[in-house]
């Protein structure tokens, strides 16, 4: 299996809060990796470095030999990284269809999108039959919806997902995962971090476990499952 992402000896801090302490972690080709915690456990941070939103102090994110500490967030998404930000952040005034443009910005200005709106709309339907509406009228599942096919409109070769769970009703939850399979399914590189533990690592090839900043197990997302300790701190015994 190919490395597509390494993260090296990460160290991230806010001040005087180390958020993010000698993380190593690695995503291969083609997985769907989970990074789970609980609150506050430093997974946004991470994602943001790898974005290049937030300062390392010190280690090495390398995306296909390419250091990303050394770009600004434009170039890692040209490069091939795209986010999905937590609480989905739809730009309200603006159409479902609109909202999707704006992922392509990276990509040529002015190139005919067609084909690519219709590959969102194959993914999600819903999103076609609301593609002249206003983002914000959209429910928090459908919400979530839209910032993902955004981010791929963008045609990364690794997607981050952060928290994709988060507010929505367990049947959207189960919605938005099948949708990260799928995704995966098709040849996408998922990255997502959860505190839906649960779900996170049933859709998972491998996940890792991090705690006030610090990776604590790692596994495939079925033995992690199955392990007492993450039963215990994260699935309710
Ligand atoms: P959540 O699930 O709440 O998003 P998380 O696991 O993603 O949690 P982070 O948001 O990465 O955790 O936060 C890690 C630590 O860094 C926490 O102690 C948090 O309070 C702190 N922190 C995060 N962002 C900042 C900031 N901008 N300024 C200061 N401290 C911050």
């Amino acid at each position: 299996m190919s490395v597509l992402l390494t993260v090296e000896n990460l160290n991230v801090s806010y001040g005087a809060i180390k958020a993010v302490q000698d993380v190593n972690f690695v995503v291969n080709n083609n997985e769907i990796v989970s990074l789970i915690g609980a609150n506050g456990a430093g997974k946004t941070t991470i994602l943001r470095t790898i974005s290049g939103l937030e300062n390392p102090t010190k280690g090495r994110i390398l995306f296909e030999n390419q250091n990303l500490l050394t770009m600004n967030s434009e170039r890692i998404v040209s490069s091939g990284v795209a986010q999905v930000p937590e609480g989905r952040r739809v730009f309200s005034g603006m159409t479902v269809q609109e909202n999707l443009q704006l992922g392509a910005f990276t990509r040529s200005k002015g190139i005919n999108l067609k084909d690519e709106y219709a590959l969102i709309y194959d993914q999600f339907p819903i999103l076609k039959e609301r593609r002249n509406q206003d983002a914000a009228t959209l429910s928090g599942g459908e919400q979530q919806m839209l910032a993902m096919g955004r981010a791929l409109m963008a045609q990364p070769k690794l997607l981050l997902l952060d928290e994709p769970s988060m507010g929505l009703a367990p049947l959207f939850i189960e919605k938005i995962f099948d949708i990260i399979k799928n995704v995966n399914a098709q040849g996408m590189t998922v990255l997502v971090i959860e505190q839906n533990a649960n779900q996170a690592l049933k859709i998972a090839d491998r996940g890792y476990v991090l705690e006030s900043g610090k990776i604590t197990m790692t596994g495939t997302g079925a033995d992690l499952l199955a392990s007492d300790d993450v039963r215990k701190a994260y699935l309710g015994g």
